[in-house]
């Protein structure tokens, strides 16, 4: 077979060449069981073994304490925007820190289910910097405080999670890691809850991923539909209704894949060199430049412009030189490196699937591009 070409999407994003085999290989017929995976019943043994190692091995990866619960629910990144107001809200003050586009969009939808406040924005920075924690003005009465731990989008990312003790407040730390889940180690004694699609860094869409703290399960409103209740679908094992099976045993086979990789230490390891390599280049270049402040620069997703002849970053999608870059990267095997339409120029998502082989290739043929203008 031929080698693929190496996959830069923000998600969906490319997945391990060997989990997709190993699902290739069990299409019509999961383990003898004469049922493909996307056959079975949710409740009947195999699949609820598929699930329960899956949610084993996560919990092992992630290094996830028994005070949590992981639920697996449907809806995406989005639609956490409303179900963690409507089961943590109460109806009352819910603080954000604004660093991109996905923490603005949380605080939006939001603010539809109780009093949503900015406890500090970057804004100002055009969101190429993070406001230091210690400047936050986090509610007295906030029942969460919400971050996005890496804005996909902007490419800025917590190098580590805020101590909401240590600034004096007792709300616990919501935290949107959809982007980087699994990509680096997490330090749980300062999390309330966490939330992710699948389809950046854990398998494909349509899986959402939520660790609760089991002493914040119980709070919801009314209003909330029952299917987005964490109590009840931490009740039920996940089960409260049909769960995304597929999806769920794909993300488990990513799963035993990273383990075969060293687990996420090993991971974190080869995610820094890879992040290393793409900025040292663009930072040793005339011609690619990064607006982000480097303090907070995402290790997944890397923005990044071409400048014209004057030196000004090209945004504009359409103008030539981007739409060279773009072609001869194609022809070079490199894929989906255009940025995200709010930002304009490029993006290269580095998940964990992307092996540092990928980012060698993307760097040469920068360095060749930029030889050749
Ligand atoms: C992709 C993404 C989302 C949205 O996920 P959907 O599954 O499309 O709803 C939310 N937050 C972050 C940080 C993301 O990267």
């Amino acid at each position: 077979m031929m080698a693929r070409p190496y996959n830069f999407s923000a998600g969906p994003a490319a997945m391990p060449e060997e989990v997709l085999q190993s699902a290739a290989r069990d299409m019509l017929n999961w383990q003898g069981s004469g049922m493909s995976v996307m056959e079975m019943s949710h409740r009947g043994k195999e699949f609820t073994s598929i699930c329960e190692t899956a949610e084993r091995d996560l919990r092992e990866l992630l290094a996830v304490p028994d005070s949590f619960a992981i639920l697996f629910m449907q809806g995406g990144g989005l639609a956490e925007n409303a179900i963690v107001p409507l089961n943590l809200g109460q109806g009352g003050v819910m603080d954000f820190v604004l660093t991109g586009s996905w923490s603005e969009k949380s605080h939006q939808e939001a603010a539809r289910y109780g009093s949503a406040r900015i406890a500090a924005s970057g804004q100002a920075q055009a969101f190429c910097a993070i406001p230091a924690p210690s400047t936050w003005q986090i509610s007295s009465n906030a029942q969460y405080v919400h971050v996005c731990s890496n804005e996909t989008i902007h490419g800025v990312e917590f190098d580590e999670l805020p101590d909401l003790q240590a600034l004096g407040s007792a709300a616990p730390l919501v935290v949107d890691f959809s982007s980087h889940v699994a990509s680096r180690s997490l330090q749980w004694s300062r999390v309330g809850l966490a939330f992710g699609g699948a389809q950046k860094n854990l398998g494909p869409a349509g899986l959402t991923l939520v660790v609760v703290r089991k002493d914040l399960l119980g709070r919801a409103l009314p209003i909330c539909p029952s299917a987005f209740n964490y109590q009840l679908v931490a009740q039920n094992n996940s089960m409260y209704n049909t769960p995304p099976t597929y999806a769920i045993y794909m993300a488990g086979l990513t799963f035993q894949w990273l383990k075969s990789q060293g687990g996420v230490a090993a991971l974190e390891a080869r995610n820094l060199a890879k992040a290393r390599l793409l900025y040292s280049c663009i930072d040793g270049s005339q011609l690619y430049t990064n607006p982000v402040d480097p303090s907070v620069r995402s290790r997944m997703n890397v923005p990044f412009f071409l400048r014209d002849e004057k030196g000004q970053a090209i945004a504009d999608p359409s103008h030539p030189r981007n739409t060279a870059f773009l072609e001869g990267a194609r022809a070079a095997g490199l894929l989906q490196l255009k940025g995200h339409k709010s930002v304009g120029g490029m993006r290269a998502s580095l998940y964990n699937a992307m092996p540092l082989e990928g980012v060698q290739a993307l760097v040469d043929y920068m360095r060749e591009f930029e030889r050749e203008v």
